[in-house]
């Protein structure tokens, strides 16, 4: 038996994704592989408001689209300020500093939310073509509060690039309302497909006002969007991965969009919350403070070791997940993403009680 995939993806598939997996072999020059693209392209705009917004496809896991929006789309005369409070957003910066591209840092604590007055005091300081952030910062659990980070752009006439490779699919996005110019993700986490695609849905009118500040020839948005829209593509696509993110989305909006996956998630993770609780397992974040739908993050309780909860979860048929950078001996954490049933997680939970009580 493969165990299931309780880390922040990839994601244990569907049967229906799985076996989209063996859709038709295609070349990409042709008019079917344009008529698929075209799908997953109108889809991705689909799964929220996205009036004004196109998808571009980007082969590779989500840093690629990650890379791709920053570098194509803060100019080389501007200068972007990114939000951080974890690894992701430290990985943003790090991006643009090899870029060569002009970039200052908001930096809170790991722990802590965005430093909004940070944020504030900067833009007051200093002209930035835009605010950069993290939505789901995947390090600790937080769901960043982008809504008001997005309404301080608004105020100071900012656009705001949003990390959203953990929350597009799962979380409340409201792309028009957060002056969000470009949000980039994957196929293989809160969308259920599989990994190798991810994509940046940009607004429209980004293309038109300026040319592209590509850093790189494979992850120039610009070039990947003019061809896409022709219904080509400037390289070759992972033609198996876009039948399953193909399939994927069809089956998110079958079941009820991201809402309902919203939804199921939080059922899910507060179930295991729940678990945890009677055994006195801590939440990393205060519990006032918003955990992601999707993954909690977790303390390790004195004299517990990750490798002994992991390999004990391993052995029941569960992958869990160890923390990063300086919370790596600290914490694990649990994600719900992926195709879990009921009994999955009632199998996990039980798992955990045993352990717990050795
Ligand atoms: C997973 C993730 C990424 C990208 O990681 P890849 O391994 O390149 O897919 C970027 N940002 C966040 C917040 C993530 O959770």
């Amino acid at each position: 038996m493969t165990a299931k995939l309780l880390n922040p993806g990839p994601v244990t598939l569907s049967e229906r994704v799985r076996a989209s997996l063996l859709g038709p072999d295609l070349c990409h020059r042709e008019p079917e592989f344009a008529e698929l693209q075209g799908e997953i392209r109108r889809r991705l705009c689909q799964v929220y408001p996205s009036d004004g917004y196109d998808a571009v496809l980007v082969a590779g896991s989500g840093t690629a689209a990650v890379e791709a929006m920053v570098g194509s789309l803060v100019p080389w005369d501007g200068r972007a300020l990114v939000a951080v409070n974890g690894v992701y957003g430290e990985r943003i910066a790090a991006i643009l500093r090899l870029q060569g591209k002009t970039v200052d840092v908001a930096k809170s604590d790991v722990l802590a939310p965005i430093d909004l007055a940070a944020v504030e005091a900067q833009l007051g300081r200093a002209r930035y073509s835009h605010v950069i952030a993290v939505h789901h910062e995947t390090t600790t659990g937080r769901l960043n509060d982008v809504p008001a980070l997005g309404a301080l752009c608004r105020r100071f006439g900012v656009p705001l690039l949003l990390d959203g490779v953990s929350s597009f699919g799962g979380e409340a996005v409201d792309l028009a309302g957060w002056n969000v110019e470009a949000i980039a993700a994957t196929a293989n986490k809160c969308l259920h497909g599989v990994p190798g695609l991810s994509f940046v849905l940009v607004r429209r009118s980004a293309f038109a006002k300026r040319d592209s500040a590509a850093t790189s020839l494979y992850l120039d948005l610009y070039r990947h969007h003019a061809d896409q829209e022709r219904g080509g593509t400037a390289f070759t696509q992972p033609v198996h991965v876009c039948h399953a993110l193909c399939e994927a989305l069809r089956e998110l909006e079958d079941g009820g969009g991201w809402q309902a996956r919203q939804a199921r998630y939080r059922r899910l993770s507060t179930w295991v919350f729940g678990a945890l609780a009677a055994r006195g397992v801590k939440p990393l974040l205060a519990i006032a403070e918003p955990s992601s739908a999707a993954l909690t993050a977790y303390r390790l309780p004195a004299g517990r070791s990750y490798a002994d909860l992991h390999d004990a979860m391993k052995a029941a048929g569960f992958v869990i997940y160890a923390g990063q950078g300086a919370l790596a001996q600290a914490i694990f954490r649990v994600a719900v993403m992926g195709s879990l049933d009921d009994d999955d997680v009632a199998r996990f939970v039980a798992a955990l009680d045993r352990h717990w009580a050795e």
